[in-house]
């Protein structure tokens, strides 16, 4: 009853003030539910390009929702919590590029958008896990420095042999911690299932899954496969979505715990007060969102 109640507020406050809700896949299902569109990285950022609404929610950790606002510098960007960030994000800062910059001075530097707005803005394109491979073959250069995450670094880097790769040595820790005896039990157990993991994780942990690619890839191939059942290696948000979307199809994770804490910060509550408060609106540097864009700008050109 009490949830009835908060749902029609939101739905009140949305159409006086316009608003449209985004969400990330690995938000609790019942923040999913509650949004316009649901998406990975990519999905988001390229449909907040196209909506005419002037206040965007985005339910997802702090890179998100910077990245919207990138893309959208007129609009009010706002996320429901503060301080829901992204571990690997803060691996690396602006100043590490810069110096990075010094020691490459011939090599691209590709940033995954799981960064701050201010070191995308140090950088030459941007990325998310689906669109990765194809920025790394829009750049002329050889050389590419690929930061912060490691795995998908060296996923991108086996994917194109033709270029020669620097890795930073981020990670994220809900990906890294899955183990090839993690999938190896998982595969005893489920003989039959398939493995379709998220490129975050280990270099040898996707080399023996059956698919690697993004929230939203691992979403469509489970839909559109004939294949009964599946080994999920990434955050739980991916296997509870299928559970509802996939009802017949068997969905088993690779370990246990795969959660990301940050991204289940948000509570329905919180939406609520951010569309009658305006918390937490999200502003950055006019220089900053100039030179990000241009990181954004090139990967969506990348991308065709
Ligand atoms: P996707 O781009 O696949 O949505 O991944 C985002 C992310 O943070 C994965 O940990
Ligand atoms: Fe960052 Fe990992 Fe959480 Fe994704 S799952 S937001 S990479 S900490």
């Amino acid at each position: 009853m009490g949830n009835i109640c908060v749902h029609d507020t939101i739905s009140a406050l949305k159409r006086k003030r316009n608003a449209v809700i985004l969400a990330h896949y690995y938000e609790p299902l019942e923040i999913q539910e509650i949004a316009d569109k649901v998406g990975d990285s990519f999905e988001l950022a390229e449909f907040s390009r196209k909506i005419d609404n002037p206040v965007i929610i985005m339910c997802g950790v702090s890179f998100m929702a910077e990245t919207v606002k990138i893309l959208n510098p007129d609009k009010t960007v706002l996320m429901p919590v503060c301080g829901a960030g992204c571990k690997m994000a803060d691996m690396v800062t602006a100043e590490d590029v810069r110096r990075l910059r010094k020691l490459y001075p011939a090599a691209a530097v590709m940033c995954y958008v799981n960064t701050s707005a201010a070191v995308k803005a140090e950088c030459d394109i941007c990325c998310t896990s689906s669109s990765a491979v194809k920025a790394a073959k829009y750049l002329k250069q050889k050389q590419i420095v690929f930061l912060p995450d490691k795995n998908l670094g060296a996923y991108v880097r086996a994917e194109v042999p033709e270029k020669e790769f620097i890795l930073w040595n981020g990670f994220c820790p809900v990906h890294d911690c899955v183990t090839e005896d993690n999938l190896r039990i998982a595969k005893a157990e489920h003989s039959k299932a398939k493995v379709f993991v998220h490129p975050e994780c280990k270099e040898e942990v996707c080399r023996l899954a059956d698919f690697c690619g993004s929230t939203s890839q691992i979403i469509k191939k489970v839909a559109e496969s004939s294949d009964e059942e599946f080994i999920i290696g990434t955050e739980t948000g991916v296997a509870e979505r299928l559970h509802i979307t996939e009802p017949e199809k068997k969905v088993f994770p690779t370990r246990g715990n795969m959660i990301c804490p940050d991204m289940k910060k948000i509570k329905i509550e919180d939406i609520k007060k951010s569309l009658e408060y305006n918390t937490f609106e999200v502003n950055l540097p006019d220089k900053v969102i100039i030179r990000a864009c241009g990181s954004l700008e090139k990967m969506m050109e990348a991308c065709g």
